[in-house]
């Protein structure tokens, strides 16, 4: 099921901040900050892009990375997370096995967040030479 789709589902009315930020999401496949989407994006005031972010948050439709104090948002559309380069911001996604969790019986609706960083080769490399 789309993201979309979801989103209609939880009863939610396609307005213009939600369907271009959902576009934009849907098309670009890396991570974003509230502050770059609503540069890209100019057509919505910052408010409403702050708005439907925090509102596709709450309900898990989109992945949260938070580096440095700083949320980067991208589409839930399956479950991954990924690897920064605290350096340079060079970001790399990997499968989330939810297989995992099914050992903890004792817990229901779980939901979890995974943040790994890193030192990129590229960024390594100029370190050392
Ligand atoms: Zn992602
Ligand atoms: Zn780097
Ligand atoms: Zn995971």
């Amino acid at each position: 099921m789309s993201i979309s789709t979801k989103l209609a589902k939880l009863g939610y009315k396609f307005t213009k901040p939600r369907l271009q930020v959902l576009n934009y999401l849907e098309k670009e496949k890396s991570l974003i900050s509230a502050r770059n989407l609503h540069k890209k994006i100019k057509a919505i005031d910052r408010a409403s892009v702050y708005r439907t972010l925090n509102l596709l948050e709450k309900e898990h439709l989109v992945n949260v990375e938070i580096i440095e104090k700083e949320k980067l948002y991208c589409l839930a559309d399956h479950p991954h997370h990924h690897i920064i380069c605290r350096k340079c911001g060079y970001a790399e996604e990997f499968d989330c096995d939810k297989n995992e969790f099914k050992k903890f019986y004792n817990f229901s609706n779980i939901h979890h967040q995974l943040t790994l960083t890193g030192i990129c080769n590229k960024c390594n490399t100029i370190t050392n030479e």
